[in-house]
């Protein structure tokens, strides 16, 4: 259990550390792995989210699953990456929140992630959590907690 004054002060945030997925660049599971690759290298994101023609969150692709698929036997192959799509080198076993997870759960997921993929409870894809907009919220809260609540040391060191 987080402190509950820690909890509240990082939940006054929640509607900014939510990045809605229409602001999140993403490819669709069908696209060709040149599509992918060249979206890649233009935002300057080493990962983004795939999705389906509904917009169901179906996993995340990076530059080094891209870049991987180019390694043949003869060294690198880039005529791979316009016959091969992105569901057959995505990253599939993915953890998702929804607005069940509590601060808590976003907290511990995104000590492994760079961010996380918020989806509804029909897998439609909402937007990401990144550990950068969620390091605002804590900041925030370490700057008020003392002003908005009384914290006393129980036990000297
Ligand atoms: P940040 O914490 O802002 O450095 O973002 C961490 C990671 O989240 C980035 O490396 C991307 O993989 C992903 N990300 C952040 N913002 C976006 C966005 N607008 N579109 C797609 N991916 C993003």
């Amino acid at each position: 259990m987080i402190a509950k004054s820690a909890e509240a002060l990082i939940n006054e945030q929640k509607s900014h550390f939510l990045i809605p997925a229409e602001r999140v660049a993403n490819v669709f599971e069908n696209n060709h792995l040149d599509h992918a690759f060249l979206v890649l290298t233009k935002i300057g994101y080493s990962k983004i989210p795939v999705l389906d023609k509904n917009q169901h969150f179906k996993g995340l692709i990076s530059l080094s699953m891209i870049t991987e698929s180019m390694l043949g036997l003869n060294g690198i192959d880039p005529s791979n990456l316009s016959k091969r799509q992105v569901a057959e080198v995505m990253q599939i076993d993915v953890p998702v929140v929804n607005k069940e997870n509590d601060i808590e759960d976003i907290l511990h997921l995104l000590i492994d992630q760079p961010f996380l993929v918020v989806v509804n409870s029909d897998n439609v894809f909402i937007g990401i959590i990144t550990r950068r907009e969620l390091m605002k919220s804590i900041n925030y809260m370490v700057h008020e907690l003392e002003k908005q609540y009384d914290v006393i040391l129980k036990k000297s060191k």
